[in-house]
């Protein structure tokens, strides 16, 4: 083995989902081999296709995996989380989002960086075990004295492995201002550029083999002003980042946006320089044809967040008509403290359940569904010509799922078995190569130390904000 992502990996034997192409139609969804190979070295794909692995030259460190009884499909690409919110799960489960965020706002305002590394590093490990090699993250608050939040949550990924994209969020619209968090969890407009700026000088990295990109992300249009949203996509645009707030999550949303500037969500945020195809909004629940039609012309995208959207009763986006109508579109588990499970397959399958139960039968396939979790996140990240697909020349991103036990042996369709049916065990999660998670354990971190390190941060936080916890 030659170091670190160094090593030739075969695997052979299993189903292959490749994914490939990365058609942005409907049912452009590549090519599947019924028992195929994928061969990696030095971190990417040197091969894949049907039948076994051309045989390589004699050479050490060649490992091979059979994945007889396996899907290896491309990791799942994670579009929109907010981290720290592991440790703050369970709270306001009978809310709505406007007074779920009114419970938690208080709670989040005690966060510091012990918190969030150790909630970033139990979110992340859950996420590789259950599918995903690349999250984005969406951090937005930021209590003075904190310490370094961001530089946490990337120590997070590393010691995890994941590839990460996390975001510089802000809010800078507080309750004395008509906006929604309390006074004491915003920032000023000027600290926020100047963190936001040092973020991205610090730690983004755009090569071809990046682990880590840094974005600009702006909480939402009733947190943050104008101003900042518009200086926001600015900075963005001079260090060649991208943007992300969330919007039209909630009705009571795109209300706020009429009566305060007399515009739908999608032609304020238009109006403030945040179209193109380097912006991205987590939800975009309640979007007319109108506003779809003008994220479609400016290749803008969207995260869809089902379960969250689910269990905070906020609405399901129109994900057929967006598909339709080539709008980008990737999966989000959304933060953890809306959506308790934070598994990146359950999403794909509630997409897909969600979609049929509010478009028909037609609305989504299996494959559409495992599309928008892998490829689709990958361009919804701007990151497709790196990751999504199981293409030759791109990382060695992937997930070799186990299908052939109690759950899913007898399921015909390896896709539907892994979107429709119980989420199933990882064999192997590969991340530029290199293992993430071997036999559904992972591989670089302790997992019972992660449960513990979160338990004490959530009770510490718990005791700060004068709730009681676990
Ligand atoms: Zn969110």
């Amino acid at each position: 083995m030659s170091g670190p992502g160094g090593q030739v990996v075969i695997l052979e034997g299993g189903t292959v989902a490749t994914m490939d192409g990365a058609g942005t139609g409907l049912g452009a969804h590549g090519e599947e081999h019924a028992s195929g190979h994928v061969v990696v070295r030095d971190g990417r794909i040197t091969a894949v296709g049907p039948g076994p692995a051309p045989e390589p030259a004699p050479a050490d460190g060649v490992r091979r995996v059979d994945t007889t009884g396996c899907l290896v499909t491309p990791g799942l690409v994670n579009t929109h989380h907010h981290l720290y919110q592991w440790v703050t799960r369970g709270l306001a489960v009978d809310d709505g989002l406007f007074g779920w965020l009114t419970t938690l706002y208080p709670v989040w305002g005690q966060i510091d960086e012990d918190v969030t590394g150790a909630a970033a590093a139990a979110g992340l490990g859950w996420l590789a075990r259950t599918g995903c090699t690349t999250s984005m993250d969406h951090h937005y608050v930021f209590p003075s004295d904190a310490g370094d939040l961001l530089g946490a949550e990337i120590e997070a990924a590393r010691e995890i492995g994941l590839r990460f994209m996390p975001t510089r969020g802000s809010m800078d619209l507080g309750r004395s201002q008509g906006g929604l968090p309390p006074d004491h969890v915003v920032e000023d407009i000027d600290t926020i550029l100047t963190a936001t700026a040092a973020a991205v000088d610090a730690h983004h990295d755009p090569g071809p083999d990046s682990m880590l990109r840094i974005g600009v992300a702006p909480c939402s249009p009733f947190s943050v002003t104008a101003e900042l949203l518009a200086e926001s996509a600015q900075l963005a645009r001079d260090r060649g980042v991208r943007l992300h707030t969330h919007l039209a999550e909630t009705q009571d949303e795109s209300d706020f946006c009429a009566e305060r500037f007399a515009m739908s969500p999608v032609d304020y945020l238009g109006s403030l320089g945040w179209l193109g195809p380097d912006v991205w909004f987590a939800h975009g629940i309640h979007f007319d044809d109108a506003q779809i039609a003008t994220l479609a012309r400016s290749g803008t995208g969207v995260a869809h967040c089902p379960s969250s959207n689910a269990r905070l009763g906020a609405g399901i986006c129109r994900l057929r008509d967006l598909r339709a109508a080539g709008v980008p579109v990737g999966l989000g588990v959304d933060g953890a403290a809306s959506n308790e499970a934070s598994s990146l397959i359950e999403e794909a399958r509630h997409a897909l359940l969600f979609a049929r139960a509010t478009g028909g039968p037609e609305a989504l396939t299996v494959r559409d569904a495992l599309h928008a979790a892998t490829i689709g996140g990958a361009r919804t990240l701007g990151w497709d010509d790196q990751i999504g697909s199981l293409e030759v020349g791109k990382q060695a991103d992937l997930a070799v799922w186990r299908l052939d036990t109690l759950p899913h042996a007898d399921i015909v369709d390896p896709v539907a078995a892994l979107v429709l049916g119980a989420s199933p065990p990882l064999d192997l999660l590969l991340v530029a190569g290199r293992p993430v998670v071997e036999q559904n354990r992972l591989v670089r971190a302790d997992e019972d130390e992660l449960r513990a390190r979160a338990l004490q941060q959530h009770r510490r936080l718990m005791s700060r904000a004068r709730i009681s916890g676990r």
